[in-house]
């Protein structure tokens, strides 16, 4: 999943209020070099590389773009990386794609409903087993959009740095917390790329929502990433990422002046989440208010335990926020 994020936009801060004590202004998130140009056909698969190829889901949102992209890795004896939806017609076309061939691993990035539920039926057809970090770790709540796959249970667990060896392609797991606490990426050495699932999306900045999600686990795994010696990166949505080391940089920046936007909000008098969304998101499609509502909320939180604000009790999404020290 994903939250929309314009580009080239410029975004203009919380109007002056009561409190308000200084004056700054953000471009924010110009700087992100998104990517949205993707030829392909539903249900087709796509070869992107020797080792990889796509079939996309014909699910698509304002969460998922175009649809779920799932990635087919090697020849003859496969991986597969994200099943996707539960759709007839995807799961058909996945077994279309996978005929001859023998899928040896059924690999999660992470348990949201447009990643995790097909799997089964790949499972059904092939006897692989399905491989992820564990089970969906959220307590209720908190979701947007597509929501939890609370019924997958991975048969092999996977760790930070396991290694899985296929026929002619190796696959590490990078456990990436964050937009969900058991998001793994896949690292594929012969090609030297990776597999960045929702953590990092070409085309949009991904929904990070409590309490699930978490915002100082996904700007760890951000600057993470931020450092690995892939070239090209994979995402579930959207088109490939050729500059990652850029790219990341720019999500970063990105982050950060959120929360810049957010303490002046503060400063301005705007307590309330949903007040300040519609002042930093006014330029994004209202359907995704509730979902920037929650990054919102995963800022602050954050920003309440480092100190740069102020909450009483425990944060939630009605809380009255205020700049720390009041
Ligand atoms: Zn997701």
């Amino acid at each position: 999943m994903s939250l929309g994020s314009q580009n080239s936009t410029q975004y203009s801060l919380c109007p002056p209020g009561r409190r308000r004590t200084r004056s700054r202004t953000t471009d924010i998130a110009a700087a992100i070099p998104f990517r949205r140009d993707l030829e392909f056909s539903y249900g087709v698969p796509d070869t992107l590389s020797p080792l990889i190829r796509r079939v996309i889901a014909d699910n698509p949102g304002p969460f998922t773009f175009h649809g779920t992209g799932t990635y087919i890795v090697g020849r003859g004896e496969v991986a597969v990386i994200d099943a996707g939806p539960d759709l007839e017609g995807h799961v058909a076309a996945l077994k279309r794609a996978l005929e001859g061939e023998t899928v040896s691993h059924l690999l999660v990035t992470h348990t949201h409903l447009d990643h995790s539920p097909a799997v089964r039926h790949l499972k059904e057809a092939s006897g692989a087993k399905t491989y992820g970090f564990g089970p969906h770790g959220g307590g209720a709540g908190g979701e947007v959009e597509a929501g939890a796959d609370r019924d997958f249970v991975p048969d092999v667990r996977l760790g930070d740095g396991d290694v899985i060896e296929g026929a002619g392609w190796t696959l590490e797991a990078l456990h990436t917390p964050g937009h969900t606490s058991n998001h793994l990426c896949f690292a594929l050495h012969e090609e030297n790329a990776l597999f960045s699932g929702d953590h990092v999306m070409g085309w949009s900045t991904t929904v990070v929502s409590p309490p699930d999600g978490n915002m100082a686990d996904y700007m760890a795994s951000l600057a993470r990433l931020g450092g690995r010696p892939e070239s090209v990166f994979w995402p579930t949505h959207g088109p490939a990422i050729e500059a990652p080391g850029e790219f990341i940089a720019a999500l970063i920046a990105h982050r950060e002046a959120r929360e810049a936007q957010i303490s002046a909000c503060l400063e301005g008098g705007f307590t309330r989440i949903p007040d300040m969304v519609r002042r930093m998101y006014a330029d994004v499609d209202p359907v995704l208010h509730g979902a920037a509502g929650r990054s919102v909320l995963a800022h602050l939180i954050h920003m309440v335990r480092t100190g740069s604000a102020a909450c009483a009790g425990e944060p939630d999404g009605a809380s009255e926020f205020t700049p720390p020290g009041n």
